[in-house]
């Protein structure tokens, strides 16, 4: 961990030098879908931002918590003008027990999310597993004055906290163009002021997913989960909280206030939010119908789409963009994205069977230094992946000019270059060889341990003097692309592509 991590906070609008708050440990929570359908283009930003996050945190030698909750309540404020709970909604549709929902999107997602590469995190709370938490939080803010009750709901009295605290320190809001943009429609009539949010909700007779409290039988509004099951796991002050940009107004923002209304002092000490995704320019919504979940992107079944795309190519195409800026998706920017992780999987496989010369070759072992530090750097400057990835298309240059014969390589180098692309390919940005439909490294891997184990026969067989065996072991191997070579002790192989 000598060279120091750079990652960009959204609260001090800069980047500052990471320090955790525990050393040797990270606690970081990010915000996790609503499960009432498929996840789409814009879940697979999140998840893979902070999943490349995930990854170079360990790598650096951290034991990271990662904590992403599962939102299965479908709050009101998630769509006011339809006012009813959506996985409540999705369930009376379909006949449905509302768990059944949430259960059956849980599993799309996390098979979208597996495919993406993105590693399951430490943690998945659901929030309908913390209500006592979310009650207790609503406790502690309605016992220090920050919020009040009215119909068996509680709203938080974002005035009375602005008097103390600053509220919209997060989004730069100031109170005053809070009020004017908010058209929340729920609680209208109930609420002290239109900037205020429900922390409970009282629940209307039609209203399926509901919890006894102090107040009411009701639910919680939605920012509560986050604070509350952020605080249960990492603790009362942790390292990261992310999440796309749409979240910094108002979830995140409600979510600060929350914390300094109920402890004093905010829990989190850096925010990190990816931006969003467009579509031909388009902002996705439904109304747009521009909204392809990643089943569909997968599958190529949506009309927007030309082709299907594999979860590979997703995942490229978003890395290929640095998570601060914005990416916007159309059929050329995704093909573009495949036929450049093509170039740089067909490099990987080239590189295998490169031949080192004897000694120092062309290509130096101080070049492919340069490179493997360029590459660090770039993580270092606030996860930026474009610039790895253009890096490592350098490097598959310098891989397809060997393999030509223009350029030489030796021994060093050569595993020096073979583990850069490892690290930074497969350990960093997480891609997979092939189809990327998951399993591939796992299947690469046993197909080895079969070669070894033919191998192992093959030097009994020569132990034995049982040449007609070695040799139909040799040779076998041999028409399948695997070329063996005796050592001094024992035999390597390699498969020629
Ligand atoms: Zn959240």
């Amino acid at each position: 961990m000598e060279q120091a991590l750079y990652v960009y906070n959204t609260l001090t609008r800069r980047k500052e030098v990471f320090k955790p708050l525990n050393e040797g440990h990270v606690g970081m929570y990010v915000c996790g879908p609503t499960v009432y359908g498929d996840a789409h283009l814009g879940h697979a930003r999140p998840a893979i931002t902070f999943d490349v996050v995930f990854r170079f945190l360990m790598h650096l030698g951290y034991k990271v918590r990662y904590v992403r909750n599962i939102t299965d309540v479908g709050h009101l404020e998630h769509d006011a003008d339809e006012g009813e709970d959506k996985i409540a909604k999705k369930a009376r549709l379909e006949q449905l027990e509302p768990m059944e929902v949430a259960q059956y999107y849980t599993n799309r997602y996390h098979d979208a999310m597996d495919a993406l590469g993105c590693l399951r995190p430490s943690i998945e709370p659901h929030a309908t597993g913390h209500i006592m938490e979310q009650i207790d939080l609503v406790e502690e803010i309605l016992k220090n004055g920050y919020a009040y009750e009215s119909n068996g709901s509680i709203y938080f009295d974002v005035e009375s906290y602005n008097k103390d605290h600053k509220y919209g320190i997060l989004s730069g809001r100031s109170l005053e163009n809070v009020k004017d943009a908010s058209r929340e429609l729920a609680g209208v009539g109930e609420k002290k002021n239109q900037a205020d949010f429900a922390l409970w909700k009282a629940a209307q007779p039609e209203h399926i997913m509901r919890w006894r409290s102090p107040w009411s039988i009701g639910f919680p509004g939605w920012h509560c989960e986050c604070t509350a099951m952020g605080r249960k796991y990492l603790g009362s002050h942790f390292d990261i909280h992310g999440g796309g940009m749409d979240l910094i107004f108002p979830h995140h923002e409600c979510e600060i206030a929350q914390a300094v209304a109920s402890q004093g002092d905010q829990m989190v000490k850096y925010w990190i939010h990816n931006n969003m995704i467009t579509i031909n320019g388009q902002k996705m919504g439904k109304s747009l119908g521009n909204f392809i979940t990643l089943p569909e992107f997968f599958s190529g079944k949506h009309e927007k789409l030309e082709q299907a795309y594999s979860p590979m190519t997703i995942r490229f195409f978003i890395l290929q963009a640095h998570y601060r800026s914005t990416v916007d998706f159309s059929n050329e920017a995704l093909q573009a994205a495949e036929k450049g992780l093509e170039r740089l999987m067909d490099a990987w496989k080239t590189l295998g069977g490169l031949q080192p010369v004897e000694g120092e070759g062309s290509v130096t072992s101080a070049a492919v230094e340069d490179i493997r530090q360029k590459c660090y750097d770039a993580m270092c400057d606030d996860f930026n992946t474009p610039i790895v990835i253009s890096n490592l298309f350098e490097a598959s240059k310098l891989i397809n000019s060997i393999a030509d014969k223009k350029e030489t390589i030796g021994k060093e180098a050569l595993q020096a270059l073979t583990s850069l692309m490892h690290t930074f390919i497969f350990d960093l940005l997480g891609l997979k060889e092939g189809t990327g439909e998951g399993g591939n490294e796992a299947r690469e891997e046993a197909y080895g341990k079969v070669v070894d184990m033919l191998l192992e026969q093959r030097m009994k067989a020569k132990q034995n003097k049982d040449w007609a065996t070695s040799d139909l072991i040799r040779d076998r191997l041999a028409d399948l692309g695997f070329e063996v070579k005796d050592t001094k002790d024992g035999y390597s192989w390699k498969l020629n592509r």
